[in-house]
């Protein structure tokens, strides 16, 4: 992401949110901060390269939250951040948190190596914007 007066500030992680809607709210998270570390790499290199670079877009997989030592609740919320069952807790759930920590703090270490899902949503919430302007242009207007 870009400063929108400054173009070559570029804006990542807890201070910064997008213009555009990337398809998914952005929550505050670590998750979402090394989306954006990651975007943004990319989008500097590509800048660098002389192309043009991609809109933000991504989408979430799982959450775990901390409940205590050994002790957490992981489910899912792909796409859109919304918790859906199974909710894994305790040992269980306490793996799976670890597991997402461990991979973001692997990610962060190792350029390159972190991938994300969703590239495709800020399409799909362009293609959902331009309709529903175009619905409310066709409706005819009350007297
Ligand atoms: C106690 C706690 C628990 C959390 N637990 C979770 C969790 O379980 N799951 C989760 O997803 N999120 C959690 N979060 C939130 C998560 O830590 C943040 O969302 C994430 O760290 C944001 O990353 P960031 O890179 O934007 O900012 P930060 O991680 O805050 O990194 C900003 C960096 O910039 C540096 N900096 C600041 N000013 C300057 C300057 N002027 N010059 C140079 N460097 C500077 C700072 O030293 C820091 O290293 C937790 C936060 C806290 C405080």
């Amino acid at each position: 992401m870009r400063s929108i007066s400054h173009p070559e500030i570029y804006a990542i992680g807890d201070a910064a949110t997008p213009a555009e809607d990337p398809g998914v709210r952005v929550r505050m998270s670590a998750v979402t901060a090394t989306i954006m570390g990651a975007h943004g790499s990319d989008s500097l290199s590509a800048v660098l390269r002389g192309k043009t670079p991609k809109p933000l877009s991504f989408a979430y997989l799982g959450q775990g939250i901390a409940l205590g030592r050994h002790n957490a609740i992981g489910f899912n919320n792909y796409p859109d951040d919304t918790p859906r069952p199974p909710y894994f807790t305790g040992w269980l759930g306490y793996l799976i948190r670890e597991g997402f920590v461990r991979y973001l703090a692997i990610a962060t270490q190792r350029p390159g190596i972190f991938v994300w899902v969703g590239k495709r949503r800020y399409g799909r919430a362009q293609r959902r914007q331009q309709t529903r302007a175009e619905k409310k242009q066709m409706q005819p207007r009350r007297a």
